[in-house]
């Protein structure tokens, strides 16, 4: 694989800065991810990624455009309202970058239907669902397969990002968030500021591109972002020796 000169001209404001380079242009170009999840946070990492020049993206939701979903969630507009969202998604992301391929499985992520991340060879899972079992589960693939997992979550002014998952020694999302009993909240019962779905998604898509490019990625950090109170925290995570998933 190589890049064009049409490419190389396109890319020339990223190519420019030592950290990507022609060599790491080349490696965003056949790095392929998947996207689990097209709401507040999916739509933004999944518009950067492809305007970043990813070669192919795996986008997953089985849901459909609501109106409720389009003050934060742009990669979808009023024409695709009642349309799969990983379709409303794709049509957005080919109009920004019709080099990336796209392709897209319209239903949730389930024990069933995971060997479909096998089946793409995926090198980056993304998490941008919104409900627990999701989460575990692609912890859980995450772990056996040895990808990388981009976690993220927002909610009202807040949310966090963190990378499991890169190393053995990394921690992983069950070393941090047991799987007990949680709090069911979600922006439909407690509501979300729109901007904060841009932030963290856009995070996700920095995280995204620094694991592949080999750059100071958030491994064993935790950062969190509180837009209502100016705050952005970094906390330093560990990997827990007695956590039920990735303890040997
Ligand atoms: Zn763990």
């Amino acid at each position: 694989m190589s890049l064009s000169d049409k490419e190389l001209i396109h890319y020339s404001r990223q190519i420019i800065m030592p950290e990507i380079d022609d060599s790491g242009q080349l490696k965003i170009k056949s790095s392929k991810v998947a996207i689990i999840g097209l709401g507040g946070l999916g739509s933004s990492c999944a518009l950067y990624l492809a305007a970043a020049g990813i070669g192919e993206m795996l986008l997953v939701d089985g849901d459909r455009v609501e109106s409720s979903n389009l003050q934060r969630q742009i990669a979808h507009s009023f024409d695709y309202i009642g349309v799969a969202k990983v379709e409303s998604a794709k049509n957005q992301i080919n109009s920004i970058n019709p080099l990336t391929i796209i392709n897209t499985v319209s239903e949730n992520i389930s024990d069933d239907n995971s060997q479909l991340l096998k089946d793409h060879e995926i090198d980056v899972i993304i998490d941008c669902s919104d409900n627990y079992p999701t989460r575990y589960l692609l912890n859980k693939y995450s772990l056996s397969k040895k990808i990388p997992l981009i976690h993220a979550s927002a909610i009202k002014f807040q949310g966090h990002i963190t990378t499991f998952n890169l190393t053995e020694n990394s921690p992983c999302y069950e070393c941090l968030f047991e799987n007990n009993n949680h709090n069911d909240e979600n922006c439909e019962s407690q509501g979300v500021f729109p901007p904060i779905v841009g932030v963290i998604g856009s995070m996700q898509a920095s995280e995204v591109l620094k694991v592949i490019l080999g750059l100071n990625a958030l491994d064993g950090y935790y950062q969190t972002f509180d837009l209502l109170n100016n705050k952005i925290n970094t906390f330093k995570l560990s990997k827990n020796p007695s956590c039920p998933s990735c303890s040997s």
